[in-house]
């Protein structure tokens, strides 16, 4: 009783600390129940709360908001993390890429190209509704 120790909390951010991905069933290196094969690897910051994803389902199952996507002018900002080697990259550099980690070599899922405008917009708005709350 009285006893003040406690141990020290976790603090996200510091320096060389690799970004927390959030996301369902994760594993170390941030495949998720909805995509989970060997290439599915990359994970997303989201443009609402500024927090990495693995993937929009995941922020659809776990957040309380829909997804706000990245616009253009922005790409230039670190969204993408590599779940291999825990790189980021801009997403214009992701963009660039060709479908694989330009820090580690990692494959990349290159069907992620058919739905990039859940996260990156493409002149429309896309809204993904919560699936369940
Ligand atoms: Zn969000
Ligand atoms: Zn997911
Ligand atoms: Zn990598």
């Amino acid at each position: 009783m009285g006893a003040t120790a406690r141990s020290p909390a976790p603090v996200a951010g510091g320096a060389g600390e690799p970004p927390i991905v959030h996301g369902v069933d994760l594993d170390p290196q941030t495949r998720c129940r909805h995509w989970h094969s060997p290439v599915d690897v990359v994970a997303i910051r989201m443009k609402c709360c500024d927090a990495y994803y693995a993937c929009a389902d995941c922020h659809a199952a776990l957040a309380d908001h829909p997804i706000a996507v990245w616009p253009a002018d922005e790409w230039h900002r670190p969204a993408i993390l590599c779940g291999v080697c825990r790189h980021e990259l801009s997403i214009a550099a992701y963009m660039a890429a060709a479908d694989c980690c330009p820090a580690c070599g990692a494959r990349f899922n290159p069907g992620c190209r058919s739905h990039r405008h859940l996260y990156f917009g493409s002149g429309l708005e896309y809204v993904v509704s919560p699936t369940e709350r």
